[in-house]
């Protein structure tokens, strides 16, 4: 059992202009995500899901003013990203720069080397990329291809999740998984989700601007973000109210 806390987390982003000021986006984030639970975190464009999702991986543009993120008491932001990545958090955009030359099977058995602390062996290791792929339903030859390097949205995003089949996180955070996708490839993305989320009893946590992801991987909680903050949390019963009724009632209710 494991558990991802954050408390009252506040995070400045430095814009890359280097006479501007540090912008503060989170403003007292608190969430609890343990194994085997799906939250869902939703808000409009802008409202800081993304900021969050950085700050968790330790992304060196997202200052951590205030407050703490821990892995079950330890604290994520004393750790190198590496060592998030060890102590078992997966963070979708970890890897999204194009690394030509790499190719995806050289990549992904170096990420799992070090994640698992020791490399796969070869022949195991060959194996297991081949059968995770099939059921991501990702043509062999990907695996020569060089990481990211002309990918489609869709291709990043299965890519991702070939990822976490074969890292095994313990704790998982999709930022927009769901963009970029038609309807034949979320739906198998989010059976890949869903398949992690049972086989290794996983935690997710998943953000997204629609509703459209939650038809096919059902949460167990689902989080309102508004303005750099939870505003609300509630069951799945949240996720078709926002379908209806959109951001509204929250958005109007958080003074800027
Ligand atoms: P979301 O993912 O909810 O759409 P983001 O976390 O991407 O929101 O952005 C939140 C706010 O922070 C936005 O106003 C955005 O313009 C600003 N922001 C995020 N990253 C940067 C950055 N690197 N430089 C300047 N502003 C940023
Ligand atoms: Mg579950
Ligand atoms: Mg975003």
């Amino acid at each position: 059992m494991t558990t991802l806390e954050i408390r009252d987390l506040h995070v400045d982003v430095t814009p890359s202009d280097p006479d501007a000021e540090p912008i503060h986006i989170l403003k007292g984030v608190d969430l609890t995500v343990r194994s085997g639970e799906t939250h869902a975190i939703m808000g409009p464009n802008g409202s800081g899901k993304s900021t969050l999702s950085y700050a968790i991986a330790g992304h060196p543009k997202y200052t951590v003013t205030s407050g703490t993120i821990t892995l079950d008491g330890e604290d994520v932001l004393e750790m190198s990203v590496d060592e998030r990545a060890r102590a078992g958090l997966f963070l979708a955009m970890q890897y999204p720069v194009e690394v030509p030359g790499v190719s995806m099977s050289n990549f992904l058995r170096s990420a799992a080397t070090a994640v698992r602390g020791e490399a796969p062996k070869l022949r195991h290791w060959v194996k297991e990329a081949r059968e995770a792929m099939t059921e991501l339903d990702i043509d062999p030859s990907f695996g020569e291809r060089s990481v990211n390097e002309g990918f489609s949205g869709g291709e990043k995003k299965r890519h991702e999740v070939l990822q976490l089949s074969l890292l095994k996180p313990k704790i998982a955070i999709l930022d927009e998984t769901d963009s970029g996708l038609d309807v034949d490839a979320l739906r198998i993305v989010s059976e890949g989700v869903n398949k992690y989320s049972e086989r290794e009893n996983g935690g997710i946590l998943l953000i997204t601007h629609y509703t459209r992801i939650l038809r096919y991987i059902k949460p167990d909680f689902v989080h309102v973000f508004v303005n750099g903050r939870v505003v609300e949390s509630a069951g799945p019963e949240l996720a078709d109210e926002l379908e209806e009724n959109g951001y509204e009632r929250f958005t109007s209710a958080v003074a800027k």
